[in-house]
C-alpha cells in the first residue's frame, strides 16, 4: 500500500458502498453483511443476451441496496464507491469473459452536456479503475452525439431501442479495427444502449465486443 493510500484511508476511512457502514481493517470492498444479502445474479442470470455483442455479464440485480447505493454514487457525489463497483465487475469479467481475450476497455459515455451537469461520468470512472485492475488500456472510443431522454422513462423495448438509435458514434481518431473490446456500462435493462454501442464498435471493425454492467434491472418487476 502506498503512503498516500494509507493517509487517504485515515482521512476518509473506506465505507461499504452498499450500506455506507465503515469497513473494518480486514474487510475489502464491502461488508460481510452486504456480501450475504445483496441481490447477486445467480447462475443462469449472470449472463444475458445483447444484440451485436458476443457475451454480456453483470454481477448484481438493480434493486434494494444496490439501487440506493448507485443513486448515492451517481447523484450525491459519492465517487469513492466507484472502486468497489469496478472490482465487482472486474471479478465478473475474470470469471466469465477473460477467455474471450478482451484487449481494451471502452465504456458507454454520457453526452457532454450531461457530463458537465453531473461533474463526472459515472461509467467512465468505473471503467478507468477496471482498466487498471485488468491491466488493459482504457479506450474512450465512443462518444454520445445526440442527447437522449433517460432510458428509465421508457418501458417499451422498441421505444428504448429507437431512443438510442444513432445516439453514439466513434470518437475522432478512435481505432478498434480487429480488436476485442470490453464494453462497460452501469445498469442494463433491455440492453438497447449496450447493443447500440456494440453495433457502432462492430461497424468500426471491432473483432468482438463483450459487455459488463454493474447491475441488471429486470423487466419482470424485479426493478
Ligand atoms: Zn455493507
Amino acid at each position: 500500500m502506498k503512503v498516500l493510500d494509507v493517509l487517504l484511508d485515515l482521512l476518509f476511512p473506506p465505507r461499504c458502498p452498499f450500506c455506507d457502514r465503515l469497513l473494518g481493517l480486514e474487510e475489502r470492498l464491502l461488508c460481510p453483511r452486504c456480501q450475504a444479502r445483496l441481490p447477486w445474479t445467480r447462475e443462469g442470470e449472470r449472463e444475458f443476451r445483447v444484440e451485436f455483442a458476443a457475451r454480456c455479464v453483470a454481477p448484481l440485480w438493480y434493486q434494494d441496496l444496490v439501487r440506493d447505493s448507485f443513486l448515492r454514487y451517481k447523484f450525491h457525489g459519492r465517487r469513492d464507491q466507484a472502486g468497489a463497483y469496478a472490482s465487482l465487475m472486474s471479478q465478473c469479467v475474470l470469471d466469465r469473459l477473460w477467455d474471450e481475450g478482451p484487449e481494451l476497455v471502452a465504456y458507454v459515455p454520457l453526452s457532454a452536456r450531461r457530463r458537465r451537469a453531473r461533474g463526472f461520468d459515472q461509467v467512465e470512472l468505473m471503467a478507468r479503475v477496471m482498466a487498471r485492475e485488468l491491466g488493459l488500456p482504457l479506450a474512450p472510443v465512443l462518444r454520445k452525439v445526440r442527447h437522449t431522454p433517460p432510458q428509465s422513462g421508457l418501458r417499451d423495448p422498441a421505444r428504448r431501442r429507437a431512443n438510442v438509435l444513432g445516439a453514439f458514434a466513434m470518437a475522432r481518431g478512435a481505432q478498434v479495427e480487429g480488436r476485442r473490446v470490453l464494453l462497460v456500462d452501469d445498469v442494463v435493462t433491455t440492453g438497447a444502449t449496450l447493443g447500440e454501442c456494440a453495433r457502432v464498435l462492430g461497424s468500426a471493425g471491432a473483432a468482438k465486443v463483450v459487455c459488463v454492467a454493474l447491475a441488471r434491472a429486470g423487466q419482470d418487476g424485479r426493478e
